[in-house]
């Protein structure tokens, strides 16, 4: 887009229901919350929540905040244990992210948890963003919406100079209430832990829950992906060995590949991207890596994915896969 600005929206009513539109097509698009502005797609589209990664240029794939209309709606993506329900009656809608287990039913992208069994689920209170989830009928994946290294946006204005034409429409909400990111919360161990400052603070979560585990995330909260080291192990990895850069596959083997090729003989074969295109393959990564995890397969040889783009984030989460299979077995020894 040309005029960067002209793609920036007052939130009317109709403006709401052409942006919710765009999110079911699975297209990208920037709201307001009362933390900071967030970059939306539909949270069950692999290849819209692809474009989120692509158009922030990550150089990988961290796990995404799911933003749901309501606690209900949270809870049938997520299972909420009686520490949830207490926060969520507490600070919802608002400024807190819980992490909780994924139903493996739901319907939300892998590639949103980065492969993880855990999903990062919030109920935004600011009105344009409470509006565009009713319109859009559906989970909105949403990190901050600007281009990664860069501090989070909070007004339309910040969104525009950082992300340029790549949301299809920037709902302009003013400037963000909050202004800090959502406090982020991992309930996924039996003491809470807060993996990210924000804008709820540890003295109101103990007051609902009691106290919490360890901080290791930084304090101050307002910078981008500031994590705990122990979260950044957390990261998925198939249980069989992956073998990069293959130009051939074993009998035993699964062929995991990428664009036209001649390679015969495996036991399996899955294609990222029949057509070399990274964000459908970044959109099909975690499916797939687990669809030819399985007992009677080898090991899954990977064909060689371009180092630029979407693949440099998709090498980056094959290496590390790589990496954890030498060094299960090593521990064990
Ligand atoms: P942002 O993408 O800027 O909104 O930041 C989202 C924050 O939530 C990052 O610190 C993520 O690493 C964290 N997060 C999202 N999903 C998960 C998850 N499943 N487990 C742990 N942390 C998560
Ligand atoms: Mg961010």
């Amino acid at each position: 887009m040309i005029n960067a600005a002209s793609n920036i929206f007052a939130p009317s009513t109709e403006n709401i229901a052409a942006a919710a539109a765009v999110i079911r097509e699975g297209g990208l698009i920037a709201f307001p919350t009362e933390t900071v502005y967030g970059l939306g797609a539909d949270a069950t589209n692999d290849r819209a929540v692809a474009s989120i990664f692509e158009a922030k240029d990550r150089p990988r794939f961290n796990p995404l905040i799911v933003h749901f209309a309501s606690s209900s709606e949270a809870g049938n993506a997520a299972a909420f244990d009686a520490r949830a329900h207490r926060l969520a009656g507490a600070f919802w809608p608002g400024a807190l992210t819980l992490v909780l287990e994924r139903r493996s039913a739901s319907a939300i992208s892998l590639l949103v948890s980065a492969g993880l069994e855990t999903l990062a689920v919030r109920v935004p209170a600011h009105p344009v963003a409470q509006a565009l989830l009713a319109a859009a009928k559906r989970p909105i994946a949403a990190p901050s919406a600007n281009r990664a290294g860069e501090v989070s946006p909070t007004s339309a204005d910040h969104v525009s100079a950082s992300l340029a034409g790549s949301p299809e429409m920037i709902l302009d909400g003013g400037p963000c209430p909050v202004g800090i990111e959502s406090t982020v919360l991992d309930l996924t161990t039996p003491r809470a832990v807060i993996l990210r400052p924000g804008g709820i603070t540890r003295d109101e979560i103990e007051g609902v829950i009691g106290p919490t585990g360890p901080a290791n995330a930084a304090p101050g909260g307002a910078t981008e992906g500031v994590k705990s080291p122990g979260m950044l192990a957390r990261h998925y990895a198939p249980d069989r060995p992956l073998r990069l850069d293959a130009g051939e596959v074993g009998r035993t083997e699964a062929l995991l590949a990428f664009g036209p090729h001649a390679i015969t003989g495996g036991a399996a074969e899955m294609n990222l991207s029949p057509s070399a295109d990274l964000t459908e393959a970044a959109a099909n990564l975690f499916a797939m890596l687990r669809a030819l995890d399985r007992p009677d397969i080898s090991a899954i040889a990977v064909m060689p994915i371009p180092e630029t783009g979407l693949g440099v984030a998709i090498n980056d989460r094959l290496r590390r896969a790589t990496q954890s299979a030498l060094a299960g077995p090593a521990a064990k020894g």
